[in-house]
């Protein structure tokens, strides 16, 4: 059984003040009512406060990147070891904006996800096709090429401490959702994938969607046999709204 994951991922997104509001109402909001793992990646000068806020509640906490190395002269950079220093769990890899926006290749994404698991850090690995690629048919051939990248890295046993989040780039931000039909085929390709390396592994593997994710269309999505939850991005800022997704898990 695949525990559900419900993670909300901030982006750039957020103030002292309007944190601790949010961190509250979701710290006292995840109860023994929520039958998922609920997760929030916040962004980095934020680590403390979200850690100190989410100390006793249900809530984890994770971080939008980390660094291939583990230290150095590279500035702007965060290592895993930091995160580490703010009980981070999880913390996204390859996300569409890192990949589009700063040019994050697939063997770079592949060495964070590594670098994550040399530290016991649950990489959520993104992969998801453009609008273009996807009206030309390419929806399968990219998907499987961002996750292969990760496969010949880490390899199959390593996806048994990973989260893979399938998010479709014309559906991130832009209130376009993919349908739950859509995102399942996906899914089922992703699933797949790796149950042709690990049937087990394959099986035991968290695949979540994100793009658009909202109250009205969360029960829909999650109830699709190989999607496991989601990656939340605008809906994560809007406590009753986050709380309301991580309310419609159903398996
Ligand atoms: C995301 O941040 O990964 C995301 C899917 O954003 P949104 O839910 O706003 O589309």
């Amino acid at each position: 059984m695949r525990r559900t994951l419900i993670a909300g991922n901030w982006k750039m997104h957020g103030s002292l003040s309007s944190n601790a509001q949010l961190l509250a109402a979701l710290s006292s909001g995840v109860d023994e009512a929520v039958a998922a793992d609920v997760l929030v990646c916040v962004p980095f000068p934020y680590l403390a406060q979200a850690q100190l806020a989410l100390s006793g509640s249900k809530v984890v906490l994770g971080a939008q990147d980390i660094s291939e190395r583990a230290q150095g002269a590279f500035t702007g950079d965060v290592s895993g070891a930091m995160l580490q220093d703010f009980e981070c769990r999880y913390v996204l890899v390859g996300h569409s904006e890192r990949r589009c926006l700063h040019g994050e290749t697939d063997v770079q994404v592949a060495a964070k996800a590594a670098a994550a698991l040399a530290l016991g850090i649950v990489p959520v690995v993104c992969v998801g096709e453009t609008l273009a690629q996807r009206e030309a048919g390419q929806a399968a051939q990219v998907v499987a090429t961002q996750l292969a990248a990760v496969l010949k890295h880490v390899g199959v046993a390593a996806f048994s401490r990973l989260v893979v989040a399938y998010e479709p780039v014309w559906a991130i931000g832009t209130g376009r959702t993919a349908s739950a039909a859509q995102a399942q085929e996906v899914h089922s390709w992703l699933r797949a994938q790796v149950a042709a390396l690990d049937a087990d592994v394959a099986a035991g593997l968290r695949i979540v969607y994100g793009g658009s994710v909202k109250p009205e269309n969360a029960f829909e999505l999650f109830a699709m046999p190989d999607i496991d939850g989601g990656l939340v991005g605008g809906a994560s800022l809007v406590a009753e709204d986050f709380l309301t997704i991580c309310r419609a898990v159903n398996h």
